[in-house]
């Protein structure tokens, strides 16, 4: 058993998601390992309060002033010591705390990059499963990275596949890997005509057919661009060129991705579909422990199969491309649309296959804003000139 006075210290962002829980259950199996030191959430209080009631962290976050104070009378209500913070600077300040080990970044979206980049200078080790922030941050991100000496972790099931696969050695990444293989399930409409895709609604989207996720990224599943967002992650990850990153679509989700070597050889990582798998590697990297998810049993598989994304279907995924090759900024400016877009599909302002359209025509109309994104303020200005495109676009289409 590990010895208790040296237990890592873990901050969850975006503890109340789906990431978060499950990375609660990962550490519940490993009490003499991980102490949870600080949670966070946006708005959902009242999960946050039960968290805080049953984990008894150091600190709490939530975005807003007024939610802080229900919540520090909730916690002194039950006599629970948690320090209640509030306010993004809250974020940032706990991912970057000098007490903390290990930062769990599961905040969806782009509101995540600061507390990550917060949390890559200050060194931390940085359990990555927000992929908006690498996507939106690329260059600058893996600069903080590196600067500030933190070792970055993917959660992502997909990239924690490749990162598995990969030898130690990051400088022999290249001489050994000529593409890698990211998987995907296809989403609920996988084998759906692609002309009956317009009346779905969100429910109907956020039907994944292995995960329980969280409702922004089930509808990416369902576009694929959660596929084309983890393309850009890729390349930032490993430092692939675009053309070293393909998609297959493999619908039982067993193969969570593969690497395809110079030789020829392919190596893959393979498990059930459960993101306990990825996060309980990140808490325990280079060791493993237990995960808690179920063992793959092969004699019931059935059979494992693969096919190639249909464009027609899933028209997302080129634009990953075209901005991976376009000027610096396009993948920023493709997260913000794609979350405005997301967001109003989810409201039932607009229909799903409007979600392509204002991604694709937002993203034309901004062309010539795009350019070196230098600080954390270029890429939130133009994230906002982005959404701002976005949501005028969409009132055009509301139905
Ligand atoms: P959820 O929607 O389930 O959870 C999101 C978390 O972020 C919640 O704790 C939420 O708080 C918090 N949050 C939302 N908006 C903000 C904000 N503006 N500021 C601060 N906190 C915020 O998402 P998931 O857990 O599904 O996904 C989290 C990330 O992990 C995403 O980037 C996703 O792409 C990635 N990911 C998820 C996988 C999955 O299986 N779910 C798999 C691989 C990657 P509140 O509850 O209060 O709203
Ligand atoms: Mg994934």
């Amino acid at each position: 058993m590990a010895d208790t006075t040296t237990r890592r210290r873990v901050c969850i962002l975006g503890a109340t998601g789906s990431v978060g829980r499950s990375t609660l259950e990962v550490i519940a199996l490993h009490p003499s390992r991980f102490e949870v030191f600080a949670l966070t959430a946006h708005q959902r209080i009242d999960e946050l309060a039960d968290l805080c009631r049953q984990w008894r962290p150091r600190f709490a976050a939530v975005s807003g002033a007024a939610q802080a104070d229900e919540l520090r009378r909730r916690m002194a209500a039950d006599d629970v010591r948690t320090e209640i913070l509030s306010g993004k600077r809250a974020l940032e300040e706990l991912a970057a705390h000098p007490d903390v080990d290990s930062v769990m970044a599961a905040i969806v979206g782009a509101a995540g990059l600061a507390p990550c980049l917060a949390a890559a200078r200050a060194g931390k080790r940085l359990l990555l499963a927000n992929k908006e922030a690498l996507v939106v941050g690329g260059a600058l991100f893996m600069r903080a990275v590196e600067q500030g000496g933190a070792t970055l972790l993917p959660i992502d099931s997909e990239h924690s596949a490749v990162f598995q696969c990969l030898p130690a050695d990051r400088a022999a990444w290249h001489r050994r890997v000529d593409h890698i293989l990211l998987t995907s399930s296809g989403g609920p409409f996988r084998s759906r005509d692609p002309e009956s895709l317009h009346d779905v609604t969100p429910d109907m989207a956020c039907a994944h057919p292995n995960f329980a996720m969280g409702r922004k990224i089930s509808v990416d599943s369902a576009t694929m661009m959660n596929k084309a967002l983890e393309v850009i992650e890729a390349r930032w990850l490993f430092d692939l060129q675009p053309e070293q990153v393909r998609v297959l679509i493999h619908p039982q989700q067993i193969i969570h991705s593969m690497i395809v070597c110079r030789d020829n050889s392919v190596l893959a990582q393979l498990g059930t579909p459960d993101m306990k798998v990825p996060i309980a590697y990140g808490l325990s990297w280079p060791e493993r422990i237990e995960s808690g998810a179920a063992r793959l049993d092969f004699a019931t598989l059935g059979g494992l199969h693969f096919e190639n994304p249909d464009p027609r279907r899933f028209p997302g995924l080129d634009l990953a491309f075209d901005a991976l090759r376009a000027a610096p900024g396009a993948t920023n400016a493709l997260n913000a649309v794609n979350e405005v877009a997301v967001g109003a599909f989810l409201a039932g302002t607009i229909s799903f296959t409007a979600i392509h359209h204002v991604n694709a025509q937002t993203l034309d109309s901004l062309a010539a804003r795009f350019g070196p994104q230098n600080n954390l303020d270029d890429l939130l200005d133009l994230d906002a000139r982005a959404r701002e495109a976005a949501q005028r676009l969409v009132r055009a289409l509301a139905r």
